[in-house]
């Protein structure tokens, strides 16, 4: 795993032209059934991919935290939200919060998640290839295939499925 995560960046940049016309064709007319298309290729793809393998996620992205994440795990570690957002977390250019720094401080030994039960929304919906309208985050998903080897193997086998385009 750790050799095709290396490998990932280098692999996601060859493709990169060939995805982001691809992905400008499926925004213009995306197939009927795109959703139930997106949903099989997900539940195919983390059938094979074991995230503790990877955590690549966790290590070079870290999620943004929503005003209820923030509730939500201040409330775990027992601090107001306001001590949760002074210990770990910065304002980026978009004016969401996120983490301090990378690797996300809540990674725990063996690739764990230490608040895995509260953690963020976005850390749940990682990498969002099981999404609805899925043609609508392709931006997102550009840059994704570049850190998760699950969301690149699902556009790869995207396009193969969607041969027509
Ligand atoms: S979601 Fe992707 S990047 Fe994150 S741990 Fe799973 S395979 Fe790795
Ligand atoms: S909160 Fe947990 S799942 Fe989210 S980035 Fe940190 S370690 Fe990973």
């Amino acid at each position: 795993m750790l050799e095709q995560i290396n490998e990932l960046p280098k692999k996601a940049a060859k493709k990169h032209q060939e995805n982001k016309k691809f992905f400008a064709k499926l925004k213009k007319k995306p197939p009927k059934n795109l959703d139930y298309i997106m949903q099989e290729l997900h539940e195919n793809e983390f059938e094979q991919t074991d995230c503790l393998q990877c955590a690549n996620c966790c290590k070079t992205t870290g999620p943004l935290f929503t005003n209820i994440d923030i509730e939500r795990i201040a409330k775990y570690f027992r601090l107001k939200p306001q001590q949760f957002i002074e210990k770990y977390l910065k304002v980026d250019e978009d004016h969401d919060y996120i983490l301090k720094k990378v690797p996300c401080v809540f990674l725990s030994t063996n690739n764990y998640c230490s608040i895995y039960d509260v953690r963020p929304k976005a850390c749940r919906e990682f990498p969002h290839t099981d999404r609805k309208k899925f043609q609508q985050i392709s931006d997102l998903t550009l840059k994704n295939v570049a850190i998760c080897p699950a969301a690149y193997n699902i556009v790869e086998e995207m396009k193969r499925r969607i041969k027509s385009y």
